[in-house]
């Protein structure tokens, strides 16, 4: 056994998978190890992850595994995106934004798009054929999700859309993009619809693939729309409906968010007492300074504790029982602890942390973005706050 991963296990074990998840993450363990972890460091020097990998991601299995099984899926729950999130969470993979297709674009489909709509995308978004993106943000607007002013004017059969989107994960790679619109200029959050747009279409062009400070692999882009003309039935469900979808849909997204925060810390813990029991200084190693083993027995205590919380959280959410503040709230302890704590494990690797060749450097700027994206922590703290 690894006693550097023993060392950094939370005091308990989980409880909220099946003997059936627990094989599966074998499963999806081996494909990361094998597709994922050793090319990583090439897709953040491209900006990009290749489309290949969501075909062979498609292929074994590991998309949409939460879209029934008539809908073309595999039928499982969020216990089976959680293990695909958290595997790729595990190797650091911060480019490869599969939850982001399956578990937060694919259910707006599922759930909002016509029969025949679901029956020509689904299939495709199952195969890694077609990679989906939703486009709320836009340059003048990010957290006031009801100022929209991208619009989209029906003419007929179709709807006639124009604006410009920005910081859209998977903007580079999206065969399907969900984009939210204005449909009715005087009615705010009433006004709001959303709209999908397939790649190809006239009109619909991909701006920069953006640089960041964290994610690298991620094709975070701009999305330019210029009189997009798309059948009427791209609608997802009703008109006007759209700012009550994303609602709706948004606590699962912020979940998710908090889910990849857990194993972040817990892998960056563990990796954090491996390096401070083998580094030298003054004679002894530096996890033999009192104040950095106090420092991550007190990050164990704190990981641990929000392992609970975090799995609580998830194991209600399979019961569709997780409330929009509590996904407010995981995410939040989620993403600020994850920010503190990799900190502290950054400053105790010295100079190396600063070093891109090392993974808790990347985790920690990758990791920045938590408390921004999904509804920054403000926006969290406003949500919390209504229940006060
Ligand atoms: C890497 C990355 C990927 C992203 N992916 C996507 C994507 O796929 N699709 C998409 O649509 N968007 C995406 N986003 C956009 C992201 O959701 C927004 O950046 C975020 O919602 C914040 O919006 P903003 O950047 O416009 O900041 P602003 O809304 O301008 O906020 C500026 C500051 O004001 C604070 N603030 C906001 N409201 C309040 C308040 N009520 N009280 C106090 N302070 C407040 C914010 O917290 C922030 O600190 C992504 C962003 C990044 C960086």
């Amino acid at each position: 056994m690894d006693t550097n991963a023993a060392a950094a296990r939370p005091f308990r074990a989980r409880t909220i998978f099946s003997t059936e998840h627990e094989m599966f993450r074998d499963q999806v363990r081996r494909f990361v190890e094998r597709e994922v972890a050793p090319h990583h460091r090439d897709w953040e020097h491209a900006g990009v992850v290749p489309r290949e990998l969501w075909r062979r991601a498609g292929e074994q299995g590991l998309l949409c595994t939460m879209l029934p099984e008539e809908l073309g899926g595999a039928g499982g729950d969020f216990g089976h995106a959680c293990i695909v999130l958290e595997e790729l969470a595990r190797v650091n993979a911060s480019g490869v934004a599969f939850q982001l297709h399956s578990d937060i674009v694919v259910p707006y489909i599922q759930h909002y798009a016509t029969p025949e709509k679901r029956a020509e995308w689904l299939p495709k978004m199952v195969s890694g054929e077609m990679i989906g993106a939703i486009a709320m943000t836009e340059p003048g607007m990010g957290s006031d999700l009801k100022a929209v002013r991208t619009s989209a004017v029906r003419d007929g059969d179709e709807w006639v859309i124009n604006g410009s989107k920005t910081f859209i994960s998977n903007g580079q790679n999206a065969g399907l993009v969900i984009v939210v619109c204005r449909t009715d200029p005087e009615a705010g959050r009433r006004g709001m619809s959303l709209i999908c747009v397939e790649e190809g279409t006239p009109g619909f062009t991909r701006g920069r693939n953006l640089e960041k400070i964290g994610m690298h692999a991620q094709d975070t882009s701009e999305l330019f729309f210029e009189d997009v003309r798309v059948p009427a039935a791209n609608l997802l469900g009703e008109l006007n409906m759209g700012f009550r979808q994303l609602m709706h849909q948004l606590p699962q997204e912020r979940l998710i968010i908090a889910v990849r925060c857990g194993i972040s810390m817990e892998t960056m813990l563990e990796k954090t007492i491996e390096y401070t029991k083998q580094r030298q200084i003054f004679g002894q190693t530096v996890f033999d300074f009192q104040v950095h083993r106090f420092k991550l027995a007190q990050a164990k205590a704190e990981i641990g504790m929000f392992r609970v919380y975090l799995d609580d959280c998830i194991a209600r959410h399979m019961k569709g029982e997780l409330s929009a503040e509590e996904a407010a709230a995981v995410k939040l302890l989620g993403t600020e602890m994850q920010n503190r704590l990799l900190d502290d494990f950054l400053q105790m690797h010295g100079g190396y942390g600063y070093m891109a060749e090392y993974e808790i450097g990347r985790a920690w700027a990758d990791a920045r973005v938590g408390r921004i994206y999904g509804g920054s922590s403000e926006v969290m703290r406003e949500i919390i706050a209504r229940t006060l």
